[in-house]
């Protein structure tokens, strides 16, 4: 990892028992305030994926914030992938399991037939919401080529079941 990634790295605040007791939350906003750190973290959730992808598709709420840069970056569009009830048009929805209870994700129909889509979100963790984001392109016709986190939770498991997943980085 080279200097610029590991500082960013460094920036990411881990705050316990937030939102529930047990929890180690992930905190990204130090490094989404550091103009170097969010340079260097866009390139890598870019690198291994660059050229290969016509559209990124990020996760409400906070992959919004990374998706926007990777697109920008990437020169690509990007279209977002929100939560029920948020959009005046949605297409597709997708129901999924969290810890306690269910959730669901919906989005437009922006994407036509054979997009090569890149997902993007910060955090992977199960992995449900990320394996509910593909199955989601897939309804619209979007291919995904690929899954882009600013950090992966190793000990949860999200990597099997979300497939060709790159991380910028493991706790
Ligand atoms: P999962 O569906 O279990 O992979 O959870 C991923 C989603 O929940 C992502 O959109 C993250 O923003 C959020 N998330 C899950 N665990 C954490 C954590 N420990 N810290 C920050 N965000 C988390």
């Amino acid at each position: 990892m080279n200097e610029a990634l590991a500082r960013a790295e460094s920036l990411i605040r881990t705050i316990p028992d937030y939102p529930e007791p047990g929890i180690l939350f992930r905190d990204i906003t130090p490094l989404l305030a550091d103009g170097a750190a969010l340079t260097a973290v866009i390139d890598a959730m870019i690198e291994p994926f660059a050229g290969t992808f016509d559209v990124v598709a990020g996760v409400e709420a906070r992959g919004f914030l990374l998706a926007g840069a990777v697109a920008m970056r990437a020169d690509v569009g990007l279209v977002p992938i929100r939560k029920a009830g948020k959009l005046p048009r949605p297409a597709a929805s997708v129901d999924y399991a969290l810890e306690y209870g269910t959730a669901t994700i919906e989005a437009h129909d922006d994407i036509a037939d054979g997009t090569r889509v890149l997902l993007v979100d910060d955090v992977l963790a199960t992995g449900g919401t990320l394996v509910a984001a593909h199955e989601l392109v897939g309804a619209l016709g979007g291919v995904v080529v690929g899954t882009a986190v600013l950090m992966e939770l190793e000990a949860l498991g999200g990597r099997a079941a979300v497939g060709d997943v790159c991380s910028v980085f493991t706790a």
